[in-house]
């Protein structure tokens, strides 16, 4: 069985003909996106084992472009991060995220993906600190999401800015775990509240017992860390029931609810019959 990791899933929606003129006119546009209020954050859901309890949200950020329509992050975040213009879209997700978060009736965490470029600037931590600050969200609701890439150079201080944002009392979990270099030595290095099963491994358990095995890898080593571990892609009853017997804590994906703005985010689950 092969594991293509999570290229399979970076599909490029845009027209690929004009691939360059699309790209300069997403770069331009992108500036005002934010100011023009087109950026919405959109909320999916995370619940516990029992799957009763929505315990959190993924905050995940979608474009409506006025004229392309909907644009996916995997085709606007990576110019972000080529153009700088990530610090802004950043600072603006960890703001827009704590401040719905806040008019919630619950008490249900909220997750904000942070990109390793977001490292680079100095400012980060105190600029977690004016949204909970402005928001009035408690730190322990929100949760950054973090890839291994952060961990592969620390020659920025990126393990020091990690507990940083731990001293602000905000949770860090370790996103799409088994792709890339992933090693457990980063594990060691950071204390984690979770970590999440990449969605690869997911979709590919049913017939890859790589997949399998390295899901069991990651599950059992987190019993004896004491870390929870979400799996994330979790698109029917037969893959949740079989994770939840391996041991993941936590679960995310279309079975559960799709992204959706917040306004809306209880609707699909009041629909649902999940089992
Ligand atoms: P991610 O952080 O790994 O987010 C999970 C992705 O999986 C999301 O894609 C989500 O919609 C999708 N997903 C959830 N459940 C399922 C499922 O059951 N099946 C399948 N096939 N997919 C599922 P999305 O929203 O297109 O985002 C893609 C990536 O863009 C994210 O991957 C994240 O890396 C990045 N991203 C999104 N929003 C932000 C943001 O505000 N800031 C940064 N830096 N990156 C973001
Ligand atoms: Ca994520
Ligand atoms: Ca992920
Ligand atoms: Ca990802």
């Amino acid at each position: 069985a092969k594991r293509n990791g999570r290229n399979r899933y970076e599909h490029f929606t845009l027209a690929m003909d004009d691939a360059a003129r699309t790209r300069r006119i997403i770069e331009n546009d992108l500036r005002e996106a934010i100011t023009n209020k087109q950026l919405k954050l959109y909320y999916q859901p995370i619940t516990d084992a029992e799957h009763t309890n929505i315990l959190g949200y993924e905050a995940l950020m979608r474009w409506h472009h006025p004229v392309k329509g909907l644009i996916m992050p995997n085709d606007f975040i990576p110019i972000a991060e080529e153009t700088g213009l990530i610090h802004m879209l950043g600072a603006y997700a960890l703001y827009e995220a704590c401040r719905e978060a806040v008019s919630w009736a619950g008490e249900q965490t909220i997750s904000v993906n942070l990109s390793p470029m977001q490292f680079k600037n100095s400012s980060l931590v105190s600029t977690v600190e004016a949204a909970l600050r402005d928001s009035g969200l408690s730190p322990h609701r929100l949760e950054v999401e973090i890839t291994e890439s952060v961990l592969l150079d620390d020659s920025l201080g990126n393990i020091r800015t990690l507990q940083n944002l731990k001293a602000l009392g905000v949770m860090i979990a370790l996103d799409d775990f088994g792709t890339g270099y992933s090693s457990l030595s980063y594990l060691r290095s950071f204390p984690f509240d979770k970590i999440k099963i990449d969605k690869s491994f997911i979709n590919d358990m049913g017939d890859s017992r790589e997949a399998l095995a390295i899901i069991r890898a990651i599950t059992g080593m987190s019993r004896s860390l004491d870390i929870q571990i979400t799996a994330e892609g979790v698109e029917s009853s037969e893959q949740f029931l079989k994770l939840r017997e391996e041991g993941c804590t936590l679960f995310q994906g279309y079975f559960f609810g799709r992204p959706q703005p917040s306004e809306l985010r209880l609707e699909s689950l009041e629909q649902q019959c999940w089992l």
